[in-house]
């Protein structure tokens, strides 16, 4: 296949911006239950009350998350992603996003540090699942399963099916960074109702995961902007190199 037809393959006309959150933006397209993911290079931490942009962190972010989401796809897991598009651009089917951030944590590290007064990096004696109500009003804060009845966020059905996707994905994900020399602190995930099931959706990128470099336990993640720590850029482009090797 030559470039041209390859570029034409991959062309999808985006109609209207449906949505612009703080690192992506979403677009409709001629395909009703079809939209456009595009991501940028804006950065926020603590809740957008830190802000700045990271050169071409949307390139890489939607690569590595494109890698991520054909790899659970092969494992089993249901997922939004369709189609790498371009650079910045992926395909995903249309979800009605359940309002809820799901977290995994294998290591202590950053708010679970706080709250409990841990060191960053103590084990903990068993992964730790949190639910966060998404709500940016509130800070997004830490919920449990019956706020999430109590608030009509998801059923207990859908809680038990989205509980069971992302301890799966954890250990397949743990894996897959294993291999490449990282180990997966923690990470968040999304997940979205389609034709009345439950699927991953978002993105699973250095933005939402905790990466630590296994040996010297550099931070090769959104730490770096969070906390200034230098070389975004290259942590996680060292990421993206490590996936696409
Ligand atoms: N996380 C995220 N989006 C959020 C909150 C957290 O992607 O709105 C990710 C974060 O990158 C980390 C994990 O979830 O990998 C746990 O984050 P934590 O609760 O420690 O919050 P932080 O200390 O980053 O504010």
């Amino acid at each position: 296949m030559t470039n041209l037809q390859l570029i034409e393959e991959n062309y999808m006309e985006k109609k209207e911006k449906l949505y612009e959150g703080k690192a992506k933006i979403v677009y409709s397209t001629e395909d009703p239950g079809l939209v456009i993911q595009h991501f940028k290079d804006d950065a926020t931490a603590f809740n957008a009350a830190k802000k700045g942009t990271v050169a071409n962190k949307g390139v890489m972010n939607n690569k590595i998350s494109t890698k991520i989401f054909q790899f659970l796809e092969k494992e089993g897991i249901p997922t939004h992603f369709e189609k790498y598009l371009n650079d910045r651009e992926m395909l995903i089917k249309k979800v009605e996003i359940v309002p809820v951030e799901v977290i995994i944590r294998n290591k202590a590290a950053g708010s679970l540090s706080r709250m409990l007064g841990l060191k960053e990096g103590a084990p903990l004696a068993a992964t730790v699942l949190e639910f966060c109500y998404k709500k940016d009003e509130l800070n997004d804060p830490l919920i449990n399963e019956y706020h999430i009845k109590a608030l009509r966020l998801a059923s207990e059905e859908e809680i038990n099916q989205i509980k069971r996707y992302t301890l799966k994905i954890n250990e397949l994900m743990s894996k897959f960074f294993a291999n490449l020399n990282l180990e997966l602190i923690d990470f968040k995930l999304e997940f979205g109702r389609y034709k009345g099931k439950i699927i991953l959706a978002d993105e699973i990128s250095p933005d939402t995961c905790r990466l630590w470099e296994v040996g010297t336990g550099k931070k090769l993640d959104k730490d770096r902007f969070r906390h200034d720590l230098g070389n975004i850029e290259e942590a996680y482009q060292e990421v993206l190199s490590r996936i696409e090797k």
